[in-house]
Formats: C-alpha cells, structure tokens, sequence
C-alpha cells in the first residue's frame, strides 16, 4: 500500500449514507496515519455551506478544501484565506461585475443567496426545462461581452458562472502537483454536472457512484476512457468499491 491524493465531492458522493460513510473514513483515516494519503473535499458549496454540512455530519478534517466549484482553495476547513496562488490563476481574463450586469437580462435566472455568489464564481437557480434553450444564449451574450468564461449546470437547477481555470478538476490537478501525486496516484469522486471536470481534466482516476445524475451518466457513456469506474453502490459505498477497484485500499 502507498499514498494516494483523494479528492471527493461531498453531495450525494461522500455523504448520503452514513454506515457506508464511517467505514470510508476508517480506510481513509488509516491511510493517512500510514501511508501519508491526502484527503480533499471539492463541493459546490461555499465556505458557509460547507460549515453547515461539517455541523451535521462530522466528516473528517481534510488536507485541504476546495469550495465553490472549485474556484477557491483552502489549506484547511477552518481557514478563511483562499490560496492566493490559486486566486492569481483564476483572475485573468475574469469580470465579475460585468457578468452579473449581462445576465440581468434573463428573466429566468434566479440568483442564489448571496453567500453562493464568491468573487470568482456567480451563480443562479435555473429550471432543468429552461435550461437548453437558456444556457446557449447566455454563452452568446457572455461572448458579445468578450468575456471568456465558463458555464455549469448541475443538479437540474444550479448555473455557475466561473473563469475558464475555475473548475474542481484544475484544482485537483493544482493541488496534486503542489503535494507530488501522479495521475495515477490521485483519485477523484463525483455524482453530478459539476464533477466532470474532476473525470476530464486528466487521466487521474475516477469513480462515479452508482446513485449519479443523468448529466453525469451521460457525459460517461459518451467517453470511452477507461480510467473511470462507475461503482454500482450508492454514495460512500460506492466510492469503497471504486478505491478497491481502482487496488488504492
Ligand atoms: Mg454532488
């Protein structure tokens, strides 16, 4: 056995089942203490968000935090000082005010409590019916702006606005390089929209639970890389039988 970078979603990947859950992080925590693995939360959430799910949930302390869909980095989930290193990468070519004042325009979009709306990611609540037609007009207004940005939809309701460098994968992949973990010694776990860029980004490893959404399972069939496992076991359970799968625990 050897160390391993673990990277994980939180919503509907690391927790769902709690049994499942305290058995995971027994391996995890095993790993660790032996072998010097690091453990990464990436979630959607923000900071505040993240904190209410730490409140309910417990879930062991991570070697860092990656929050708010990857667009900030954190050295450990008590901390309120974004890495700056990675906050420099994200602000080229990123105009927050000029994004929001552009999708002003769209009736459809509904903006998200403000303590989702971060200085490198603007979100918004948007109908899973609207958003085919929807999200390719914003692309279009976004471009006339000359902004180069990128856009997320996930969970069937959320629409992320993020700079082209923000997403979870890049900031795995920043974070495996800081630590010297391989591709093939990183792994990454996900059930939604907002984790293909954890599968996509490289060739690091990649477990999808067996409980993904439609977006996600999509995304899988239409691949035919092999360096993503799609678990048949729901949640944590289903991370279990990837790590084993993938020979990492
Ligand atoms: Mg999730």
């Amino acid at each position: 056995m050897s160390k391993f970078l673990f990277v994980s979603d939180l919503d509907h990947t690391f927790v769902g089942d709690d049994a499942a859950l305290i058995e995971l992080q027994t391996h995890l925590s095993h790993h660790r203490t032996n072998y010097g693995t690091k453990i990464v939360y990436a979630t959607g959430r923000s900071p505040v968000l993240y904190r209410q799910l730490k409140a309910e949930k417990s879930p062991i302390d991570p070697d860092a935090l990656v929050t708010s869909v990857g667009t900030e980095i954190y050295p450990h989930d008590a901390s309120d000082t974004p890495d700056k290193e990675w906050s420099e990468i994200l602000s080229h070519g990123w105009n927050r005010d000029i994004i929001v004042s552009t999708l002003d325009q769209f009736s459809q979009l509904a903006p998200q409590p403000d303590s989702e709306q971060r200085p490198f990611k603007v979100s918004y609540y948007l109908s899973e019916t609207a958003a085919a037609t929807v999200v390719p007009q914003i692309e279009s207004a976004l471009a006339e702006q000359g902004l180069s940005v990128k856009l997320v939809y996930s969970g069937g309701q959320d629409l992320d606005v993020l700079p082209i460098k923000g997403n979870k994968g890049l900031a795995m992949q920043f974070l495996a390089r800081r630590w010297g973990f391989s591709s093939d010694r990183t792994v990454a776990c996900g059930d939604s929209g907002n984790d293909i860029a954890l599968f996509s980004v490289g060739d690091e490893r990649g477990i999808i639970v067996g409980n993904a959404r439609p977006e996600l399972v999509a995304w899988h069939q239409s691949q035919s890389s092999n360096h993503v496992y799609r678990a048949k076991a729901h949640y944590a359970a289903g991370i279990l039988e990837g790590l084993k799968y993938f020979g990492f625990i």
